[in-house]
């Protein structure tokens, strides 16, 4: 490949990274990007980013413009992102604190030599005096081709994923105001887009936002029934042997779900901020470099992992707002190969959500704007219709139920059966209103499903509730039915949990159902033991695997047998070296030369100079 020459976007594409055609935006980014414009790129997880800066700035570098900054907030990630770009010829490098002084010599001076086409930098560490000092020099040079700034909703104060040192990068705009810079987020909402436009002075970037539709992603939720026993279920029925991540709450549940899966058999790991740094990065070394594993994470696990092979994220718990369910359910399937969000939900979730908000500290319109954004959530989460059609309405995309997409959620595929519940409803709100009548006293979930279905229990006994006029008109329903009416009232907002002892109390929204005012459509409770998938493809192969036979199944273990070698050998993680798609792609199509070979998607000219050979033989085996 020759190198000196300016090339086109184009070329680069096919020729560095062996793809054959750019995916949506992407073009227009880039050659806005290369002609010296700067963007704001909104697209989700698994859209394509990294290639809308990295093109640029190789062309711009062939084109003697010098080196690109890339910033980061994920120093340690940056090892394994630099270790592609160098797998596919391109000189990159990073400057964090894990260097030795002699490595930072070294990258400096091919830094300040005009060799280097990519630096990735930590905020914090751009910021230096010494490191601006560099930039200055190069920027003299002419040799400072453009800034990226990734991650970039980390300089907004709405997210939870706030960085102090963001808020530092408005220099770049001030000092270096000739050089394009690109801002790049998965984060859709309109508050973050403001916050990142106005913080980092992008008044004039082009913006450019993709759907964020995720089609390769089916969306599942299951009612909680025991949790831990359906997520064993959903991980054996549906993804023996593949990596994905389990979100919970706690720390502690993080532990002890990591540890039940493990004794299980299951090669689960656990993560979360309250362990050791060194434990910590170990775990996400092995999700990262060993196949197949498990993560068990609170929230503080996942920011920036591009590891394209995460085949399911299950959520353990309620997340917070569609937008946190949104980012973690989004780390599933970047490699575009059909992928599962799974999530397990009841009435414990919304009762601890509700009350997780009215005790924070926070200030009352705080909370409000929480309180909103959870309900929102559980109106996903209850939906009779399309998941999709939702998700992607809360970001204010329009869409068309997801029949037709790659992968359909649950309530397409089978639609739930509802039944109307205004009788039931009636019964339960009217029972609570009788419990206020009474004194004043409030009580929980439990005591009221006894007192409907007429269970004498010593409560019932202590306050005389078996005299009540509700006392035992829910005896048709069963108890999993009863818990699931008041989980979706209280999804719906009929009914409030506060306290201590999260006790129900009536909203001012349950009295024209109280009246009859309104009709109710609830969900059936799920029948028990609920499929873990609800029964959608319990024999379906792999997503990579899909529909091989067993030749092209054994080509394909065998290169990865061959892969995992190569990526022990460079010390990176296997997906840098290949993709599965890639490696699927190989084992179908059987290549017979070179050139045969360079058509794979996902092969550019360097990997094809160093393993093209290799790979023949492998599969002539
Ligand atoms: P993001 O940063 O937006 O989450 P990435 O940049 O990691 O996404 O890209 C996701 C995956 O898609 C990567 O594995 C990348 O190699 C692949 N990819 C990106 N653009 C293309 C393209 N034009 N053709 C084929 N694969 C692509
Ligand atoms: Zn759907």
């Amino acid at each position: 490949m020759d190198t000196s020459v300016p090339a086109s976007p184009d070329e680069i594409l096919h020729s560095v990274f062996g793809y054959a055609a750019f995916r949506g935006a992407q073009a227009e980014i880039v050659a806005h990007l290369t002609g010296g414009g700067d963007a704001l790129v909104l697209m989700p997880t698994g859209g394509g980013k990294s290639l809308c800066y990295q093109i640029p700035a190789i062309a711009r570098h062939r084109a003697g413009r010098g080196l690109a900054v890339v910033v980061s907030p994920l120093i340690a990630l940056m090892h394994d992102q630099v270790g592609a770009l160098e797998e596919a010829g391109v000189h990159a490098a990073f400057l964090n604190s894990s260097l030795t002084f002699d490595e930072v010599q070294r990258i400096e001076r091919e830094m300040m030599s005009g060799r280097l086409v990519m630096l990735y930098v930590a905020p914090e560490r751009l910021t230096t005096p010494r490191m601006l000092a560099q930039l200055d020099s190069l920027q003299e040079r002419g040799l400072l081709s453009l800034f990226a700034i990734d991650e970039a909703h980390c300089v907004s104060q709405w997210g939870h994923d706030f960085r102090e040192d963001y808020l530092a990068l408005n220099i770049l705009h001030e000092r270096y105001p000739g050089v394009p810079r690109i801002a790049l987020t998965a984060t859709a909402d309109a508050l973050t887009r403001i916050d990142i436009i106005e913080r980092l002075s992008l008044d004039d970037a082009r913006v450019f936002v993709s759907s964020f539709d995720r089609p390769n992603i089916r969306y599942m939720v299951v009612e909680k029934n025991d949790a831990r026993r359906q997520l064993l279920r959903f991980l054996r029925e549906e993804h023996a042997g593949d990596a994905g991540i389990v979100y919970c709450l706690s720390r502690k549940k993080v532990e002890e779900t990591a540890a039940w899966l493990a004794a299980e058999g299951i090669p689960a790991l656990p993560y979360h901020a309250g362990m050791a740094a060194e434990s910590r990065r170990e775990n996400q070394d092995r999700f990262l470099r060993e196949e197949g594993v498990v993560m068990v994470a609170t929230i503080a696990f996942g920011m920036g992992i591009d590891k394209p092979d995460v085949r399911f994220v299950a959520h353990l718990d309620l997340p917070k707002n569609i937008e946190s369910y949104y980012q973690e359910t989004g780390r599933a399937g970047r490699d575009g190969l059909p992928a599962d969000a799974w999530m397990a939900y009841g009435l414990a979730d919304v009762v601890n959500q509700r009350r997780m908000i009215d005790e924070s500290p926070a200030e009352e319109a705080f909370k409000r704007s929480q309180r909103g954004k959870l309900d929102a959530l559980l109106a996903l989460a209850e939906a009779h219709d399309c998941r999709r059609v939702r998700l992607l309405g809360y970001f204010g995309e329009e869409s068309v139920p997801c029949v037709s997409t790659q992968n359909v959620c649950d309530n397409c595929l089978h639609p739930p059966e509802t039944w109307d519940a205004t009788e039931a409803a009636r019964k339960a709100l009217s029972c609570v209103y009788r419990f206020h009548q009474g004194g004043g006293q409030r009580f929980g979930v439990v005591h009221l499903i006894d007192v409907l279905r007429g269970k004498q229990t010593d409560k019932v006994a202590q306050y005389g509730h078996d005299r009540l006029s509700t006392f035992g008109v829910g005896a048709d329903l069963a108890e999993a039915q009863w818990r699931a009416v008041l989980r979706q009232l209280i999804a719906l907002g009929h009914l409030r949990v506060e306290g201590e002892f999260s006790t129900l109390e009536l909203t001012e929204s349950a009295r024209p159902v109280l009246r009859g005012e309104v009709s109710l459509r609830l969900r059936h409770a799920a029948k028990i033991p609920a499929k873990a998938g609800r029964g959608l493809s319990i024999t379906r192969r792999k997503a990579n695997t899909l529909s091989m036979d067993d030749e092209e199944l054994a080509r394909f273990e065998a290169l990865k047998t061959w892969r995992a070698g190569i990526a022990r050998e460079h010390n990176l993680p296997a997906y840098v070296v290949f993709h599965d798609a890639t490696l699927a792609e190989m084992a179908r199509e059987l290549p017979d030369s070179l050139d045969a070979l360079a058509e794979i998607g996902g092969v550019g000219a360097k990997k094809l100079e160093a393993y093209g050979r290799e790979i023949l033989r492998v599969l002539n085996e």
